[in-house]
């Protein structure tokens, strides 16, 4: 016989870790709502028959966002054989909303009230005796993260899969029941009597979305409207309040009965950390400090040091093994060119391994280190809840300028890779500040950007401390600036929606999850450089090495090879920028495939192997043909303009609009040229003041961004590109 568990509770109470523990499987743990959008199924360790369905976590059964219409349409047309509802034990108040709904959809629930580990630490006593009584379903304590209580909560679950459905032990207000009963009566009596009462209560709130499902007419939406209409004169409310407002009684007097909570009153440890890290003033510069030191630690010291060997060593002449005087070990190039000399490899194949692939693929591996350590602090701000915090302090200074705060989400996740980033906007119920929110996102520097980043602050500027930070700064500031221009225009203005958010209590996150983390992300940063980076660096290599002199075509020098020619055709559109090079114009192109290749065509169009077996500094001939400033201007351009191509197939598919997919894509990288072109040419003006026509142009860009920034806002809800926009009032 097969069983379906689904998981259901709200966001952040361990669904995720559950079905980690129950499946054996490595679904991604996330510290914020919106992670799990799509419900996810996977078999019970050990029995094949016996499928546990991980839904997106929601607070209510209500149709206003994705995760609760994918996790209802699962519950009632699905109608999995259990429900596990999983709640936070440290929060049963607010928990326990969901939880009523559940009960009333006439599928067994068994209560899975987890974090326990905290609740006993906390000295709380949860009542599981009066709880099961209130509400109609057994009870089981568990730690998801601990593994305590799962094989007792999984042998009860399989054992109410047959049994009887929960029966909800609340009823309403006496006028309510009998307006539920009677729309029972009128439009619900076709179906089985466990899944009246789920209906009956949906119609009475009004909910289209169930009308709709239930192929009502029009004459009995009209019927049925005429009880709710009398009912909300009586109570003097409208219906869907009349509902919540009884519901969060109900739940009080649960509370009441099954909660003591020890030192009433008193914070908790994870209170008094957020009266520091989220108070007023002082969120911001801890935040701005949290993120310097990440920044700075992962690229300029202990990264930097890493990749130092790796670039020099490892993918250089060699280095001296655990620093020991006289054992020497040779670099890859090194190795692998004596290699091919060695069995007579022709000369232009020599060149392709050595300077294109090793040279190219090398560079970007070599900034492996860097990113490790960037995704171990990711991965410990995440899991010890300091990356929900980013969110709501965020939230707070965005919320000023009229946007929305579910927007950071996307964009914290952004910082690992932006495709995720962009899918995660799914979850933002304002069609506008969606639109909004797939446009900016990746401005924030993502995980392969890092190379970038790190590339420049140690070849131009010495390992300059600030200049990843910057990086990091600079995105946030695109974002916040472009959400404040494009909020004045027609086609994103209306109110953004108030963003809700459950702050997780600050806990270690264990050294295995963090390591997990790091290491699947990092693998997969090391498969590109294996496939598509691996390609880009081939394809870079031939046409660089290749072209036409003196009529005929062969193997050339590289300023005369195809792609010198290519680049020199596209330069000049750069030269206003400060790097009208053609290297630099072929690495920001290639950039548009993965960023890496901005660095991997570097390494092969530097000869990146080549001066490192010389013995001289990698990167120095990089460094000649550029100064500090046009390499900041590379270094904006190509964070800020169009994503790699995976992620703007990401911004195809969530825009899903021809139209407006060109007008993010466009925007950007208008954007993005305007930032660096205003940079470089006012930067030339205030060190060493020179003065043209790209000088004149910088102002009048600088004057067009002030003016778009402080003009009055459009008041116009009619959305461009014949879409219509969803009005929030
Ligand atoms: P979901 O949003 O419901 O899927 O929740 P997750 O499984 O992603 O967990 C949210 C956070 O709570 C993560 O940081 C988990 O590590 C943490 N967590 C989950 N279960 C427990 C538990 O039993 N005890 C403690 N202390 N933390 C937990
Ligand atoms: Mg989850």
């Amino acid at each position: 016989m097969s069983v379906t568990i689904a998981l259901a509770g709200n966001p952040n109470s361990g669904k995720t870790t559950l079905f980690n523990s129950l499946t054996g499987s490595n679904q991604y743990v996330g510290n914020w709502p919106g992670v799990t959008v799509e419900k996810k199924e996977g078999k019970l360790r050990g029995n094949k028959d016996i499928s546990i369905m991980d839904l997106p976590g929601i607070y209510s059964l209500s149709p206003y966002s994705l995760e609760e219409v994918v996790s209802r349409n699962y519950l009632i047309d699905e109608r999995p054989d259990v429900i596990i509802n999983i709640i936070d034990g440290t929060n049963i108040e607010r928990n326990l909303f969901l939880t009523t709904q559940l009960t009333e959809i006439g599928i067994p629930v068994i209560i899975a009230v987890n974090m326990m580990d905290m609740v006993d630490k906390s000295g709380n006593k949860i009542n599981a005796e009066n709880l099961k009584k209130a509400l109609g379903c057994d009870i089981v304590y568990i730690s998801a993260l601990k593994n305590t209580g799962v094989a007792e909560l999984t042998e009860l679950a399989i054992k109410a899969a047959d049994g009887t459905k929960t029966i909800p032990q609340h009823s309403f207000s006496g006028s309510v029941e009998h307006t539920l009963a009677h729309i029972e009566e009128a439009v619900l009596h076709k179906l089985p009597e466990e899944q009246q009462r789920f209906y009956a209560i949906k119609l009475f709130e009004r909910d289209a979305k169930i009308a709709e499902k239930l192929a009502l007419t029009g004459e009995q939406i009209a019927h049925i409207e005429e009880d709710i209409k009398r009912r909300e004169a009586e109570l003097d409310d409208d219906s869907e309040s009349i509902i919540s407002a009884e519901r969060y009684k109900y739940i009080d007097s649960i509370i009441n009965d099954c909660l003591k909570v020890k030192n009433k009153g008193q914070l908790s440890i994870s209170d008094k950390i957020d009266k520091i890290v989220t108070n007023r003033f002082l969120a911001l510069p801890i935040f701005v400090l949290v993120m310097i030191i990440v920044y700075t630690v992962s690229v300029t010291t202990v990264g930097g040091w890493a990749t130092d060997w790796a670039n020099d060593g490892l993918f250089g002449d060699g280095f001296h093994l655990f620093g020991i005087e006289n054992v020497w070990i040779p670099g890859i190039p090194v190795i692998v060119g004596d290699a091919l000399e060695a069995i007579g490899c022709a000369e232009w194949l020599h060149g392709l391994i050595v300077d294109g692939i090793i040279g190219g693929v090398g560079a970007v591996l070599g900034f492996v280190p860097q990113i490790l350590v960037l995704f171990i602090f990711l991965a410990f701000l995440e899991g010890c809840g300091y990356m929900a915090r980013i969110a709501f302090i965020l939230d707070r200074i965005f919320r000023k300028f009229g946007l929305s705060g579910k927007s950071f989400i996307p964009i914290l996740i952004g910082t690992g890779c932006g495709v995720p980033g962009i899918m995660a906007s799914r979850t933002i119920e304002s069609d506008s500040d969606r639109k909004m929110t797939i446009m900016t996102t990746t401005f924030i520097p993502c995980a392969a950007k890092l190379p970038i980043i790190a590339l420049i602050a140690g070849a131009l500027f010495g390992g300059a401390w600030w200049v990843a930070p910057s990086a990091y700064f600079i995105g946030i500031a695109a974002i916040l600036c472009s959400g404040v221009i494009l909020k004045k225009t027609r086609m994103f203005t209306g109110d953004t929606l108030p963003f809700v958010m459950e702050l997780p209590p600050y806990h270690f996150p264990t050294v295995g999850a963090i390591l997990r983390s790091m290491w699947e992300r990092g693998w997969s940063f090391i498969k590109k450089a294996g496939t598509i980076i691996l390609l880009a660096v081939i394809f870079v290599w031939f046409t660089s090495n290749f072209g036409i002199e003196d009529g005929s075509f062969g193997m050339v020098d590289m300023d005369n090879s195809i792609l010198a020619a290519f680049g020199n055709a596209i330069a000049w559109i750069f030269v206003p920028l400060g790097w009208g090079n053609w290297q630099a114009a072929v690495a920001a192109i290639t950039g548009l495939i993965a960023k890496e290749n901005v660095v991997g065509t570097f390494g092969v169009l530097f000869g990146f192997a080549e001066v490192a077996e010389d013995g001289a500094e990698v990167w120095t001939l990089l460094a000649a043909s550029f100064t500090a400033l046009s390499a900041y201007s590379f270094l904006i351009f190509n964070l800020l303009c169009a994503p790699c191509f995976a992620a703007i197939g990401a911004i195809r598919r969530e825009m899903n609009n021809v139209r407006w997919f060109w007008f993010a894509i466009g925007y950007q990288t208008v954007f993005a040229y305007a930032v660096s072109l205003c940079v470089y040419q006012l930067g030339m003006l205030f060190t060493i003041g020179s003065f043209g026509i790209g000088t004149v142009f910088a102002f009048a860009l600088t004057a067009f961004f002030i003016y778009m920034l402080v003009r009055k806002p459009k008041k116009n809800i009619r959305l461009g590109f014949g879409l219509k926009q969803e009005v929030n009032v």
